[in-house]
């Protein structure tokens, strides 16, 4: 009998020695970094991502980090419409660093992705067989590379709405955290989940998540992200990005000009100048020429800058239908749906840049915002360009016209007031990661933002 117990006590002791041994194999074996690129291809310039994280994290939040940020050279892909194939070409440089920095041996395992956004939506409305030119050209480009290819489209507004905030809220860790004290993952309290508003060339999204339930199908998603479900509402606005309202500005300014041929401009710098061919007005489906207002034909028109602040809003409201709204609440404009607003907010892309020339993201108050966005439009064009000579030319006569058209994109158009104002984050980086919609695309495509609760809820876990 005591031998029969000594036996059992010896096998036991081999299954917990086996167990254990089976378990330290399991836990130490060394974790592989992985790698995945995204080109956003944006109206104004295209940029290229490269992303790593450690294989045993991929279902966590917050530990993907960006390895290599690189800026194309040239002009948006949909500028390319006359000439496809340099649309291609144009990634090689970005490409080829991206090869720097992946390991030979990883490269072909790398899911490369390109994202275009409101540029191509609107080259689509005007010459769609030249969007898909374009995008079957830097298809064939990203396919010579030894990388895993996975697509290149055109992202709906919509899309690129949400994946900016899913970039957002991942990066902020505001979907789950692990509590290594309480050895489990926290619900996310849902106000602390931020909302995402981001400007670019050519489109501007708005993105949250309401306090009741989004009512209009266009504008509602829902996502289960890590066991929760967050039903967000979202919508992308086409010909309000920066350089397409300042389009619509001028065009508007020429049509109820008397004059033919010198407008005055209430938001450039006194002293500059800015000649524009009616015909440029054309290009765009946003200023379409069908305005019986515009004389067709070639001649230009030259916008002489007043720095006027007040005018400058003033000019800028006349570009929202703000009356399409009637008395609905809820409602931006245009007759657009929209919820009231809820919770913080972190303000991006062109939101940022602007903000930060003027050195107004350290969370300034609306009055120091308003002041200093007056003062700056006083400014003649020669005091701001000896003032500032290493801005960009091309951006600097434009910093009046871009800030007046956010404080009305904020305030008049989406409703931010006094007090929400201070709700708003304007912020270009988390850590290592710039805030934009291609991190959450590719944590959505790769699956790696699981439905589920994390994986490592259920075992060994530190
Ligand atoms: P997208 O090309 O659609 O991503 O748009 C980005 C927007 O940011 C464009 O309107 C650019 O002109 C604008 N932008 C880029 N850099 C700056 C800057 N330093 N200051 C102001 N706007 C900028």
């Amino acid at each position: 009998f005591t031998s029969a117990i000594v036996g059992a006590l010896v096998a036991l002791s081999i299954i917990a020695l086996v167990l254990s041994l089976v378990r330290v194999e399991d836990v130490t074996l060394p974790p592989t970094v992985k790698y995945g690129m995204v080109f956003d291809a944006g109206s104004s310039h295209t940029s290229l991502f490269v992303y790593e994280w450690d294989s045993d994290k991929e279902n966590d939040t917050g530990v993907v980090s960006q390895t290599l940020s690189c800026d194309v050279q040239g002009q948006g892909i949909s500028s390319y419409a006359n000439n496809p194939p340099e649309a291609g070409n144009s990634l090689r440089e970005c490409l080829d660093k991206a090869l720097q920095v992946v390991p030979a041996e990883k490269q072909t395992d790398v899911p490369a992705y390109l994202g275009a956004t409101a540029g191509m939506r609107l080259l689509r409305e005007q010459n769609s067989s030249a969007t898909e030119q374009i995008l079957a050209e830097v298809a064939k480009t990203m396919q010579e590379y030894p990388v895993a290819f996975k697509g290149a489209r055109i992202l709906t507004g919509e899309e690129e709405g949400a994946y900016g905030w899913i970039t957002i809220n991942y990066l902020l860790d505001s979907f789950t955290k692990y509590s290594p004290k309480a050895h489990m993952w926290l619900r996310p309290e849902a106000a602390n989940i931020f909302g995402a508003l981001d400007l670019g060339g050519a489109s501007t999204q708005i993105t949250f998540m309401p306090e009741g339930s989004v009512l209009s199908q266009n504008e509602a998603s829902e996502f289960t992200l890590y066991g929760h479900s967050y039903k967000i509402y979202t919508h992308s606005y086409l010909c309000y990005g920066q350089n397409e309202m300042l389009k619509r500005l001028a065009k508007e300014l020429i049509v109820e000009s008397s004059s033919s041929t010198r407008v005055p401009h209430p938001c450039y710098p006194k002293g500059y100048t800015e000649t524009v061919s009616l015909s440029s007005f054309r290009a765009s489906p946003c200023t379409d020429g069908s305005d019986p207002r515009l004389a067709l034909g070639d001649s230009t028109v030259t916008l002489e800058g007043r720095g006027n602040a007040s005018a400058c809003l003033a000019a800028l409201r006349k570009l929202f239908n703000f009356s399409a709204c009637g008395q609905s609440q809820h409602c931006s404009f245009d007759g657009v749906y929209q919820p009231p607003l809820r919770g913080q907010f972190v303000a991006f892309s062109a939101f940022y840049y602007n903000f930060k020339f003027l050195n107004l993201t350290e969370g300034q108050p609306l009055a120091v915002v308003r002041e200093a966005i007056e003062g700056l439009c006083t400014r003649s064009w020669e005091d701001l360009s000896s003032s500032y000579p290493k801005e960009n030319p091309k951006q600097l006569p434009k910093y009046c016209a871009n800030t007046n058209y956010i404080l009305t994109l904020l305030l008049d158009a989406y409703k931010f007031n006094e007090t929400s104002w201070n709700n708003i984050i304007f912020q270009m980086k988390e850590g290592s990661a710039d805030v934009g919609w291609t991190l959450g695309y590719m944590l959505n495509l790769t699956n790696m933002v699981p439905a589920e609760a994390p994986a490592s809820l259920k075992g060994h876990r530190p």
